[in-house]
């Protein structure tokens, strides 16, 4: 059964039992723009504690705050009490809910688009603000006072742009200003949920409308301070020129093309990425412009090959050459994809021709010598110098040799 199945089996039986029920927010935006949608919410006057009698299976995460999860077989529903929010001192969460009509309901949600309802048993959409209007329209707006919204919660704010990002909508004009005055609290969202922002934005395909609202409206200076202002071309120009699919760090990477990569890396502490995500940033940060190099050896560019981020730094490289339109650079380009083309088929990483034992049996001092003899050896591997044991024991040796005359 899918998500949706389940979502419309619950709401014919809440209203069998006589409660209203409906599909709420974006499931029902999405139904009326024609796209798939993520997941099915369900809304009703029923109270938590009636949901979970009703239904064998629930969860009660957020019962405090009116939200049952409702389990089927594969999958789960999230059904939520008609509520309204107030408080929110911290502009983050609300101090206090209270159950409501599903009118209430609609006026503390976000944006029009996101505060409809859908009955799908007598077919009809419930709209108490307007969304079907700026649907229409294609505009994104907030229910309801801008100022006081994003007040509220300031995470709107993002949300604003990513909606904006993946509909391809523009912000409504209050709505876009009262993003500029409030963009600086953002920091008090915590960075996984700005993260998370980010990285939905920043990943879509029209990731470049994205960087564009994050500049103008301020939000890219608030989260990282450290951003030059004149950053925002070679940002939006870049993203805008990355294939279609790009994981976040590769969209990071993009976002801050031309900045120093150490402050990059600072600056994205905020985030709180992942250990792989910061390793993946930090390779595409520290080998920047490296494929242009006409001279990379043979095993220099082995080992970039062998790294598992190759491919991305690649396309950094082709996405920001096409953006600045550096014809040299392009060429470079090319030539290091025929290399590479070359080299198909060909162990990038092999194993070692001699280990360190080996090289001690050899007359290798044991510490630094083994290491540094061990790197020239698999360069010389890498270069196509070396095939068998034999010729790597043979060159190991004329190299002890020129480094004890050398002492
Ligand atoms: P998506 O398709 O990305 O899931 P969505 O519209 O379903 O988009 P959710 O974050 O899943 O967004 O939230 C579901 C609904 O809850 C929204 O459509 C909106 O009505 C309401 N909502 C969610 N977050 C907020 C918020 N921070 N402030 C006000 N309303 C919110
Ligand atoms: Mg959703």
């Amino acid at each position: 059964m899918t998500n949706r199945q389940a979502a419309i089996d619950i709401v014919r039986r809440l209203q069998r039992e006589g409660h209203q029920a409906l599909l709420a927010g974006g499931c029902v935006r999405d139904m009326l723009l024609g796209r798939r949608p993520k997941d099915y919410d369900v809304a009703t006057d029923a109270r938590p504690e009636v949901v979970t009698a009703i239904f064998p299976r629930t969860l009660e995460v957020g019962a405090k705050f009116g939200v049952v999860i409702v389990l089927d077989r594969k999958t789960q529903v999230e059904v939520a009490t008609f509520r309204s929010e107030t408080g929110y001192g911290d502009g983050r969460h609300p101090d206090e809910v209270t159950f409501t009509t599903a009118a209430a309901d609609a006026s503390r949600r976000d944006f029009t688009i996101n505060g409809m309802f859908y009955d799908p048993v007598a077919e009809q959409v419930l709209d108490y603000v307007a969304g079907q209007v700026d649907l229409e329209r294609r505009i994104l707006r907030t229910i309801g006072d801008p100022q006081e919204r994003f007040g509220e919660d300031y995470l709107r704010m993002l949300r604003a742009v990513r909606f904006a990002t993946e509909l391809d909508f523009p912000i409504e004009g209050e709505t876009f200003a009262a993003i500029g005055k409030n963009a600086e609290r953002i920091t008090r969202i915590s960075g996984e949920r700005i993260a998370g922002e980010l990285e939905t934005m920043l990943t879509h395909p029209n990731r470049r409308a994205a960087a564009g609202m994050l500049f103008d409206s301020g939000l890219a200076r608030a989260i990282f301070p450290d951003l030059p202002a004149a950053q925002r071309e070679g940002a939006v120009e870049v993203l805008g020129r990355l294939r279609k699919r790009v994981d976040f760090p590769l969209a990071l990477a993009a976002f801050f093309t031309g900045c120093d990569p150490e402050s990059v890396e600072t600056q994205c502490c905020l985030l709180k990425p992942s250990r792989n995500q910061t390793r993946h940033l930090a390779f595409l940060l520290t080998h920047r412009r490296r494929l242009l190099d006409h001279e990379m050896s043979l095993a220099s560019l082995k080992k970039l090959l062998a790294q598992p981020y190759f491919w991305d730094l690649y396309e950094l490289e082709r996405a920001s050459q096409k953006a600045f339109g550096e014809k040299e650079a392009l060429t470079a380009l090319a030539r290091l994809r025929r290399r590479v083309h070359e080299l198909r088929g060909v162990d990038v990483k092999p194993k070692p021709l001699l280990n360190g034992h080996d090289l001690i049996r050899l007359g290798a001092a044991p510490g630094p010598q083994v290491g540094q003899l061990a790197e020239e050896l698999y360069i010389a591997q890498l270069e196509g110098d070396l095939h068998t044991k034999t010729q790597a024991e043979q060159w190991a040796q004329d190299w002890l040799t020129r480094h004890h005359t050398a002492d």
